[in-house]
């Protein structure tokens, strides 16, 4: 079947130290390491089949360390989705994300493109500087999804990876 031998590739952009290379650690199954202060690969590219409601889906996660946008896709011939991660601990790293948002969607190609805001570290409630209800009316105007995770905890990461799959199957039975 041919929806089950599509690969899909997610680029994941974000603020140095939001939890990017964490949330990848997961992604990779890399579970077993629980300190994930360390390096968990030096590649930055993971791909990986996923079984999401019986249906194994090819996925390929580019954790980007690349500041700029430009940078970021250049080697990645065919996005087919942006997660865009901050901390909630950090408003730079949101206000980041809501920049890299603009910039995504002034690109030809990606005018249309399935992002998805990802909130890292809602472990951290008492270091909390973004509201939730501040990151929903934001992803409103966005017109993307929220997701809050803790790569810490691995809470809501595999929620956020098969939402991912779900939302881009949808997209490619509806084009
Ligand atoms: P990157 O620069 O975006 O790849 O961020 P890292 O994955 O290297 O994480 C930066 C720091 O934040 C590290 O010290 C991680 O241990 C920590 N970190 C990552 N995710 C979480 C999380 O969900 N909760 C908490 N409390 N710390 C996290």
């Amino acid at each position: 079947e041919l929806s089950s031998t599509r690969s899909f590739t997610v680029v994941m952009l974000g603020d140095p130290g939001v939890g990017k290379t964490a949330l990848a650690g997961i992604f990779a199954g890399v579970t077993d390491n629980l300190n994930i202060d360390t390096e968990l690969f030096e590649e930055e590219v993971c791909e990986r089949t996923v079984l999401v409601d019986g249906e194994n889906t090819a996925v390929t996660l580019v954790d980007s360390t690349c500041y700029s946008l430009e940078e970021a896709i250049s080697g990645v011939s065919c996005v087919d989705a942006f997660l865009l991660v901050y901390s909630i601990t950090d408003r730079a790293s949101f206000d980041r994300a809501a920049e890299l948002r603009i910039q995504i969607r002034q690109t030809d190609d990606h005018a249309n493109t399935p992002i998805i805001l990802v909130g890292n570290k809602c472990d951290l409630v008492r270091c909390r500087e973004v509201p939730i209800s501040e990151a929903r009316v934001c992803a409103v105007v966005f017109d993307c999804k929220l997701v809050e995770t803790s790569a810490l905890m691995q809470h809501n990461v595999w929620l956020l990876f098969d939402g991912v799959v779900r939302q881009l199957r949808l997209r490619g039975n509806s084009s």
